[in-house]
């Protein structure tokens, strides 16, 4: 049988037809003027998704690279951090601080409880000195969003710089760099700016600059000042993944055209959509605090949680994810991320509730589709 499949994993995304028709145009070479004004373009749209005067570099890596360039451009040996951990993601921000020897205060949170500024205010006041704080936007991995702002306008009223990783959050929920006072924000081409994986970015405001000239920790490949002083001539250090930047020009221009609000207005479409079809079948959300980018959702009583995603991809194409290590096997997650649509969703919800009768559970069919074909009618512009 000739099976058709669907993304609807919250990294990698599907990518439009456009942007994977980019990849085919002739490579150009980096050291020429047609490469930089590709590479300037680039670069002054990701300022647009970023909502930052700053600079925004783009690495050849993973988000994860981008997390590392974050610590090693701004911190020493030592250095007291607090890092936020409230899934997989806030717990990379430790591992990363822990493997460059610093003096990582971990908050522990269990997975999908909110975390105010509030909190942390008193967090930083009872660990005084604390050089960096690390958040995450969107913690892919319980489906929550944090509340960001909230954090620069304590981080903002000390020495410490506020660090975002927003890999998954950035150009599907709001995450203003200058508004929100953050001195670093990570991100990267997989998510929400719907192009293949293999670009990171990253950029700095002038409070993480002012830590760079002190910082003492190993760093070459992603030695951040030499992408400033490179980008000052309209280039790059190394050599930059042509392709994956010239695919990253269409799918920001998609981003630019459509208007960064109506694409963060889509995504809470969806969204809704999919959060009204779950618990029209009588699941429960796994987050108190649920984000538009992915929906995290508790495997019901008595279904096998893995076999559930395995029925989902094998079977009927659907490329939901599973719960990651401690949850696997007790949530699920539907992404609405990037290049989804509206009969994407659709498309997982039909898919789940076939699924989850397949393995036992009682159900209305059609029950979720409707409920979110309601929300996507009501809100269709
Ligand atoms: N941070 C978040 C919130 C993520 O969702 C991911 C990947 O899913 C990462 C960081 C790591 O990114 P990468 O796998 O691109 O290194």
């Amino acid at each position: 049988m000739i099976r058709k499949s669907y993304l609807l994993s919250p990294g990698p995304t599907p990518v439009p037809e456009k942007v994977l028709a980019a990849a085919s145009e002739p490579v150009l070479h980096h050291r020429t003027p047609e490469f930089s004004e590709v590479f300037l373009e680039v670069s002054e749209d990701l300022k647009y998704v970023f909502q930052t005067k700053n600079n925004v570099y783009i690495l050849a890596s993973s988000g994860t690279g981008a997390m590392e360039a974050a610590v090693v451009n701004t911190l020493s040996p030592g250095d007291k951090v607090i890092t936020i951990n409230g899934g997989k993601f806030g717990e990379r921000w430790g591992n990363i601080g822990r493997a460059y020897s610093l003096n990582v205060h971990e908050i522990k949170l269990e997975w999908g409880e909110p975390f105010t500024g509030e909190q942390l205010s008193a967090e930083l006041k009872k660990n005084p000195g604390v050089k960096a704080v690390f958040a995450v936007l969107s913690e892919t991995s319980s489906g929550s969003v944090y509340d960001i702002k909230s954090y620069g306008e304590v981080t903002s009223k000390t020495s410490a710089i506020l660090v975002v990783d927003a890999v998954s959050g950035m150009a599907a929920v709001p995450c203003p760099m200058d508004e929100w006072k953050i001195d670093v924000l990570v991100s990267c081409s997989q998510k929400a700016f719907m192009t293949p994986p293999g670009l990171a970015y990253i950029s700095l405001g002038e409070k993480a600059w002012k830590m760079y000239e002190t910082s003492k920790l190993p760093k070459f490949y992603f030695d951040l000042k030499k992408y400033k002083k490179n980008l000052e001539k309209a280039t790059v250090p190394w050599t930059p993944a042509v392709s994956l930047i010239m695919q990253q020009k269409k799918s920001l221009k998609m981003i630019k055209s459509a208007g960064l609000e109506n694409v963060h207005e889509h995504h809470r479409i969806m969204a809704e959509a999919v959060r009204a079809g779950v618990k029209a079948l009588g699941l429960k959300l796994f987050s108190k605090c649920p984000g538009n980018v992915v929906t995290a959702i508790k495997v019901p009583e008595g279904i096998d949680g893995k076999k559930l995603v395995k029925v989902m991809q094998n079977k009927y194409g659907s490329y939901i994810a599973g719960g990651q290590d401690p949850y696997a096997g007790k949530l699920f997650r539907i992404a609405h991320l990037g290049y989804m649509g509206a009969f994407d969703m659709i498309t997982a919800l039909s898919a789940l509730e076939m699924t989850l009768s397949e393995l036992g559970y009682l159900l209305e069919p059609g029950i979720s589709v409707a409920e979110a074909e309601k929300v996507i009618k009501e809100n269709w512009k």
